[in-house]
C-alpha cells in the first residue's frame, strides 16, 4: 500500500487560495502517482473563508507564532492568529489520524511555507514530520 502524505490543497488545483484562484502545480502529478495524497488547507481548516484577505506574520516566523511571540495579521489589520493556530493543529491531528509522516507544502505562505517558516510548517516540523516546500 502506498504511503499516506499530506499535500497543500492549492498545489493540487483546489481553489483554496486566499484569492480564490485555482493553480495546479504540474509536479503534483508525481505525488499523486507515488503516494496516497491527502489534500489539506490549514487556513480553511482554521475557519477562514475563501477568498480571504492575504495575511502575514508580524514579529517573527511560524515558530514564534507557536510560542506566542508573533502574530498573524491580515490586510485589513485583523488578528487571525487564532485561526492559523487552529488550522495548524487540525492538520497535525489529521497527520496523526492517518499516520502521515511527510507533508509537501506550498512555498511562500504564512501557513505552509518553509522560507520563511509558516505556522503549520513550524508545527509539523516541531512534531517530527518531514516537511518539503513546493512551488
Ligand atoms: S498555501 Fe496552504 S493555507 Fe494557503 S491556500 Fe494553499 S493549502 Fe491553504
Amino acid at each position: 500500500m502506498r504511503e499516506t502524505v499530506l499535500v497543500s490543497a492549492c498545489l493540487l488545483g483546489l481553489a483554496t487560495r486566499y484569492d480564490g484562484k485555482r493553480l495546479l502545480e504540474p509536479r503534483a502529478r508525481d505525488l499523486l502517482e507515488r503516494y496516497r495524497v491527502v489534500p489539506v488547507c490549514p487556513e480553511q481548516l482554521g475557519g477562514l473563508p475563501t477568498p480571504r484577505p492575504p495575511a502575514e506574520i508580524l514579529g517573527g516566523d511560524g515558530g514564534a507564532v507557536l510560542s506566542g511571540a508573533a502574530r498573524v495579521i491580515n490586510a485589513r489589520g485583523e488578528d487571525v492568529t487564532g485561526a492559523f493556530l487552529r488550522g495548524a493543529e487540525e492538520v497535525l491531528r489529521l497527520a496523526r489520524l492517518l499516520g502521515a509522516r511527510q507533508a509537501f507544502l506550498k512555498a511562500q505562505s504564512p501557513s505552509c511555507g518553509l522560507h520563511p517558516l509558516g505556522v503549520t510548517a513550524a508545527l509539523l516540523l516541531r512534531e517530527g514530520l518531514e516537511v518539503y516546500e513546493w512551488a
